[in-house]
C-alpha cells in the first residue's frame, strides 16, 4: 500500500523552536530568544491562560456549548451572523474548510509569491492546482490590485494576505474590492488577516458584513455587501494562543451554511474555545502587544544597518545578503530568526517583534553579524 502521489506536495516549514536549536548546539534553551514564528512577545493573554487552567477538569465533555458561545461572541465582535463565523483548528484549519467548500478536482487557486505556503498546500490536498502572482521586491513588495489581476486567469480562489507574510505590506480595501469586482462571479477572494490586529487599516470584513447589521455611522455601510469575499483571522498572533490552534473565517451570509457540510465536528477544542472567549475580553493584553509591535517595527527599521521593508505586522523583513549564513550566525549568538529561503528570498530574514529587550538584543547582534 502507498499513499497517493504526493510528489507535487511540499512540507510546511515552520520557524525553528528554542528546544530544537538548543539541542542541536548543545546549549541551554534559556540562552535563546526566538523571533522566528511571529508569536506573541508577551506570551498568551493572561485571561486566556487562566481559562486554560480552569478548563482542565471539564475536558471529558465535547465542546458543544463552548463552540457555540465563542462563535456568537466573534459574530458579535464583527457584527455578522453566527453562521458567518467558521471556527476552526487555527487559521490553517479554516483554509481547509474553504478549500473543501470551494474546490472541485482540477480547480486552481492563485497565491502570492513570495507568500504563505499553506494556501497551496491545502489546495493540493483537495486535488486543486496552484498558480502565483508576483509580489515584487522592486516595488518594496507593495500589494496592488494590478499585480493580482494581471496574473489572474479564472482561478477559483484568490488569496490576498494583508498584512502580508513575509513582507509586511498590505492591500487597501479599495484594492480588495477591485479584485473581487474584476474577477469572475464564481471566484472567491480570501483576505488573510492573520496580522489584522497589528495594522490600523480597516478590515475586509467591512465588505462581507450584512448591511442590516451595520450601524449608520459606519463608513463601510456605503460599500456593497459582497458574496465573494472571505476574511481569515486567528488567535495565534495578537492573542498569543498559537499553541491552542484557534482561528476562523468570516464568510458571506449567502453560503455560510455550507460550514455544516464541510467542517470536522467540534472544529475547535474545548480548551481553545474557553481560552478564546477569555482572550477576547483581554483588551489590555492585545493593546500592549500591538503597541509594542509598532514600537519594535520602528526601532528595527531605524537601527538595523540593512534594508528593512515597511511592515504592518508583528515582524519585519530584512535584506541581509546571505540569509542562511546570517540566520546561522544569529543562532550561535542566541537569537533565532526566520531564514526566508523557503519563501524564495534567500537574501532575506524575517524578524518577529520582540519585547523591548529582545528587540534591542536582536538589532545589536544583527548589526554585529552584518559588520563582520
Ligand atoms: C500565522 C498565519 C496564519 C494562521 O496561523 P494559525 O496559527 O493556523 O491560525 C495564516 N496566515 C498567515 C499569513 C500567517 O502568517
Amino acid at each position: 500500500m502507498h499513499p497517493r502521489d504526493l510528489s507535487d506536495h511540499v512540507e510546511y516549514q515552520a520557524g525553528r523552536g528554542i528546544e530544537e536549536v538548543a539541542r542541536e548546539l548543545g546549549r541551554d534553551p534559556s540562552e535563546f530568544v526566538k523571533l522566528a514564528s511571529n508569536e506573541n512577545m508577551f506570551g498568551p493573554s493572561p485571561l486566556g491562560a487562566e481559562a486554560v487552567r480552569e478548563t482542565a477538569t471539564d475536558v471529558h465533555h465535547y465542546p458543544t456549548a463552548d463552540h457555540a458561545d465563542l462563535v456568537a461572541r466573534i459574530a458579535d465582535e464583527w457584527d455578522v451572523t453566527d453562521d458567518q463565523v467558521w471556527l476552526a483548528n487555527g487559521g490553517d484549519g479554516a483554509l481547509d474548510y474553504l478549500a473543501r467548500a470551494t474546490l472541485e478536482p482540477g480547480d486552481d487557486v492563485l497565491v502570492p509569491d513570495p507568500g504563505f505556503s499553506y494556501y497551496g498546500m491545502t489546495a493540493r490536498f483537495h486535488h486543486g492546482g496552484v498558480s502565483t502572482y508576483p509580489v515584487e521586491r522592486d516595488d518594496g513588495f507593495s500589494l496592488t490590485a494590478d499585480a493580482v489581476l494581471d496574473a489572474y486567469d479564472g482561478e477559483r480562489v484568490v488569496f490576498l494576505t494583508s498584512p502580508h507574510n513575509p513582507s509586511g505590506g498590505r492591500f487597501t480595501l479599495d484594492a480588495v474590492e477591485e479584485i473581487a469586482e474584476e474577477t469572475d462571479e464564481e471566484t472567491l477572494v480570501v483576505v488573510d488577516e492573520a496580522y489584522g490586529e497589528f495594522t490600523d487599516a480597516p478590515t475586509a470584513i467591512d465588505l462581507v458584513r450584512t448591511r442590516d447589521g451595520v450601524a449608520g455611522s459606519n463608513p463601510a455601510a456605503s460599500r456593497a455587501k459582497r458574496d465573494d469575499v472571505v476574511v481569515l483571522r486567528t488567535f495565534s498572533k495578537a492573542y498569543g494562543l498559537a499553541g491552542l490552534r484557534l482561528g476562523y473565517a468570516v464568510v458571506p451570509e449567502a453560503w455560510a451554511d455550507a460550514y455544516r457540510r464541510v467542517n470536522t465536528p467540534f472544529a475547535a477544542n474545548l480548551v481553545a474555545c474557553r481560552a478564546g472567549l477569555a482572550a477576547l475580553e483581554d483588551d489590555e493584553h492585545v493593546e500592549r502587544t500591538v503597541e509594542t509591535a509598532a514600537w519594535a517595527r520602528e526601532y528595527m527599521t531605524e537601527h538595523i544597518d540593512a534594508r528593512v521593508f515597511e511592515s504592518h505586522g508583528n515582524f519585519v523583513l530584512v535584506e541581509v545578503g546571505d540569509a542562511a549564513a546570517v540566520a546561522d550566525a544569529l543562532k550561535r549568538r542566541g537569537v533565532i530568526v526566520r531564514d526566508c529561503t523557503s519563501f524564495g528570498l534567500d537574501d532575506c530574514i524575517r524578524i518577529t517583534c520582540g519585547t523591548k529587550e529582545e528587540t534591542e538584543t536582536v538589532v545589536a547582534e544583527l548589526n554585529e553579524v552584518l559588520a563582520e
